[in-house]
């Protein structure tokens, strides 16, 4: 799992719901792009941290994500301290630059500029099919010559989930430095890493549906206008779309 958000509690249910009658072992794995209250929320109410014999790690580029978790869950905000978890549960603090082996992938993870820092991830299985997923994270249209780190860390990624809160007219001027990006600016980070799909992702929570439908088609228009190798197909973020890699 990317982030603790709100939809966690539903999956954590749904999870348990699928691994009733397997004999398979209760093992989640979380990957934090950062400690932001809208990314660890879930937490508390990700039922599988309550059920005796599973195991839950928490992979995290912040030294300080254990400190995080236990805050939420102090007495003035929550009622059921982390101690009271019956799930072993362990974190680890990852390098960027550095490979990892987690299971059947391999993972690596890059920082981006957002308050107290953010780190994006990337994901490639043995087939070497490749999902970055880099939110919270502003990328400068006037320092692209700077982003380029971004652009190898998702070089020819199968899908890039990026977070496209603002328009490039509100990221450039009044949301500057706010620690978000725009649809525009993530369409040219994937057209020059060659990615093959970008979905929009951290919509801002003020926009209606109606809004993020404009958003996306504007996003469709200014991918073709300004394609010049393989087509980046664009897709929309929203609640339980699964997408196959
Ligand atoms: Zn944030
Ligand atoms: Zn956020």
């Amino acid at each position: 799992m990317c982030d603790m958000g709100s939809g966690l509690r539903e999956f954590g249910l749904d999870t348990l719901r699928r691994l009733a009658g397997y004999q398979r072992p209760k093992e989640w794995h979380f990957f934090l792009s950062h400690l932001h209250w809208d990314h660890i929320m879930g937490f508390p109410f990700f039922t599988p941290a309550s059920v005796e014999g599973a195991k839950v790690i928490i992979h995290a580029g912040h030294v300080d994500a254990e400190e995080a978790l236990r805050r939420q869950q102090e007495r003035i905000s929550f009622p059921v301290p982390f101690e009271w978890l019956k799930a072993d549960i362990e974190f680890c603090t990852l390098t960027p630059g550095t490979e990892y082996q987690v299971g059947e992938l391999t993972v690596g993870l890059i920082d981006q500029a957002h308050s107290h820092v953010s780190y994006g991830y990337r994901f490639r299985d043995a087939q070497g099919s490749t999902v970055v997923y880099s939110t919270d994270a502003e990328y400068k249209i006037d320092k692209m010559g700077q982003e380029s780190a971004m652009v190898d860390f998702m070089a020819g990624a199968d899908l890039v989930i990026a977070d496209t809160m603002y328009s490039l007219a509100d990221s450039v001027s009044i949301k500057e430095d706010w620690g978000h990006s725009s649809n525009i600016v993530a369409v040219d980070l994937c057209h020059e890493a060659g990615a093959k799909r970008l979905a929009l992702f951290h919509h801002e929570p003020t926009y209606s549906d109606a809004d993020i439908q404009r958003m996306h088609d504007e996003t469709i228009r200014y991918e073709e206008l300004t394609r010049s190798g393989s087509e980046l197909e664009v897709i929309c973020s929203h609640d339980g779309l699964c997408v196959e890699i």
